[in-house]
Parts: structure tokens; sequence; C-alpha cells
């Protein structure tokens, strides 16, 4: 047999551009989604439902109320339950298609762990909310020769660009100078509206299934649309190819090398701050115990979860991360932390 359930996948063979050879290509396939929000979750529903064999899935947070009407994964159950996103994501796609491997990674991406956590795989998708995160991919993508699809959503506009290195433009090569902390619009500020979500991470799925099926002569054109104005624009951005960057030309990796970020970043769409591990993982047993005392604690393998004091929630990692709802001052969620587990 060719790998895969010809009934089940007929509609997407009967392709001709795909057809059985790209819908095998996609049942032996290997992706890594980084980030399973709004972007991700699109992103990682669309490749199980295509058929692709396994996708990684790295997140570090949990499903917040204010995610449900854009990250289509979860429900309000999810949000009851505490479970990491990942975890909770994983749950829902194994649903949608059992012949598909999903590996959740409750993980913030580092420069520390970005090589090991993107190791193993065909094609890396971009499902994040941060520009750190973005260009620690890039750089890992740079390195090994990966090609990986950069997305973003931002009010109703969204982008997309599929980045092969050595070929095409890199995210260094269109953003030169990566931008300060706080200057940008995020959702925080800007807002955003699901429908621009869905859309990119569409249009970054069928980049991924492209990348998987041989067809990359489309890569490096960035997509620019805008729902509200309803505009939407390719620029070939080839002639930035011709010069490249340092990264994509000379090997320059300043985000993998600890040159540029390693401040805690913020968690976009959240009123909340990551206290990052203090070293190692912890034990969550002991930690459930102790937050029991003030009130009732969501506990489970990946997380322990409590309202502390009015208005603020702390959720304990199973890495040692903990993540304080309800505040914005990194001081305050430290002393909050270090409060409760003792640090
Ligand atoms: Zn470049």
């Amino acid at each position: 047999m060719m790998g895969f359930d010809a009934e089940r996948y007929s509609r997407q063979t009967r392709f001709a551009p795909l057809g059985p050879e790209g819908q095998g290509r996609l049942a032996a396939a290997r992706v890594a989604v980084v980030g399973c929000g709004a972007l991700g979750s699109v992103v990682a529903m669309a490749l199980t439902r295509a058929g692709v064999g396994f996708l990684r899935l790295i997140d570090r947070d949990l499903p917040q109320l204010s995610n449900l009407p854009r990250q289509v994964l979860f429900d309000e159950a999810d949000v009851r339950a505490g479970l990491p996103k990942a975890v909770a994501a994983a749950g829902a796609l194994q649903r949608i298609n059992a012949a598909t491997t999903i590996e959740p990674a409750v993980e913030d991406l580092t420069a520390t762990n970005a090589a090991a956590l993107l190791h193993g795989v065909g094609v890396i998708v971009d499902g994040t909310d941060n520009f750190e995160t973005r260009f620690l991919v890039n750089e890992v993508a740079c390195r090994v020769g990966l090609p990986w699809v950069h997305g973003g959503a931002i009010g109703a506009e969204g982008r997309v660009l599929t980045i092969i290195p050595g070929r095409t433009a890199c995210l260094r090569c269109l953003i030169p100078e990566p931008p300060a902390a706080g200057t940008l619009p995020t959702c925080d500020t800007a807002g955003i509206i699901g429908p621009a979500a869905f859309v990119v991470g569409a249009v970054e799925a069928a980049e991924t299934i492209k990348l998987l099926a041989g067809h990359d002569a489309t890569a490096g054109r960035l997509l620019v649309c805008d729902l509200w104005d309803a505009t939407w624009r390719t620029v070939d951005l080839a002639p930035l190819a011709a010069t490249g960057c340092p990264t994509c030309r000379r090997a320059d990796y300043p985000w993998l090398d600890g040159r540029l970020g390693g401040r805690p970043i913020p968690l976009c769409g959240r009123d909340a701050v990551q206290v990052p591990s203090a070293g190692g993982g912890i034990d969550l047993a002991l930690v459930a115990d102790r937050l029991a005392a003030i009130g009732p604690v969501v506990a489970n393998r990946w997380i322990v979860r409590a309202d502390v004091e009015e208005g603020v929630q702390l959720a304990v990692f199973a890495d040692g991360r903990a993540i304080v709802t309800g505040t914005r001052e990194e001081a305050r969620a430290r002393a909050i932390v270090a409060r409760y587990l003792g640090a």
C-alpha cells in the first residue's frame, strides 16, 4: 500500500498537483509547529486533517477564555481543566486523525532548547506571537538548512512568507533590525479578529503542504492581506534574497548565540507574566500540597494552578516555569512566585 487510507484522502489525491504521490509524502512528513495559539491551532488542525504523519506542537501556555474567539482547538472545558495548550491541542487533533502522531512539547522555545525542539522535522511552521521566538526559529532554520513558513496576524491584517534558507530571503533579510520590545503593535494593543488568524493559518498550512509535496517554486513571496480593507498583495522578495543578510549568508546567529534576546518574552494577549525556572524541574505534587492550603487547586501531570490572591492566578509548570495571570508587572509576578513557591 501507499502508506495512507486512499478513500479518506480521495478528494486530496484527485487534486492533480498533489496526487497519490504527494499524499504519500504528507503521510511520511514530520512538521514542527511553534506556538499553539491562534495561528498554530489552525495550522495544526489543517495539517492533521490533511494526513501529515507527524506533528510536534511546541507551546508554553495554558488556554484562557480570551483565547477562544480565535484558537480553534480549545473550548471552555479546556480552560477549566487547566491543560497546557500543547496537550489540549494534541487531544483534539488525535480525535480528528488517529493516524497522525502528535508530540506535544510543553516548553518555552529558547536559545538553549531551540535546536533540540526543532530537530528531526522537515518543515517548521510559525504559530508564535512574538519576534524573539521567530528570530530564533529563523536562525535554527538557516543553520541547518530547513524550510520554514513564517506567519503573523494582528488586527485584521495578515502576512505569510515561506523561507527556504540559501534560496529565498530569510526573516532577517526582511527585518534587518529586530524591533525593540514594546514598539510593535501586538494583539494586546491592537487586538485581532479571528478570521485574520484563520486566513493566515490556512495560508501557512497550504504553504507547508506545498513544501512537503515538493512544490516550492512560489516560496519567497511575501503575502500581505487586510481583511478590513479587503486588500491582498504579494511582494516578490527575490531582490532581498539576491543580497542576503548576515544570518543566511555568513552564519551569524545573534539570537542563538545569546547576543540578542534572552529577556522573558511577554505573553501576548494575556494579562500575565512568565517567570522562568530557577533551574531544573519542580516537584508538582509538593507545589499542589502547598497551594491547596490557599484554595482550590487544578493539578495534572503538566501543571498546578491556583487562585492565590484576588484576581491573581498562579500556574506552575513541570519544567519549573510559572505563569502569573492578573498582572503585567514582572516584579509583582516574581514576588508572587517567591511567596508561594518559596523560591
Ligand atoms: Zn537572510
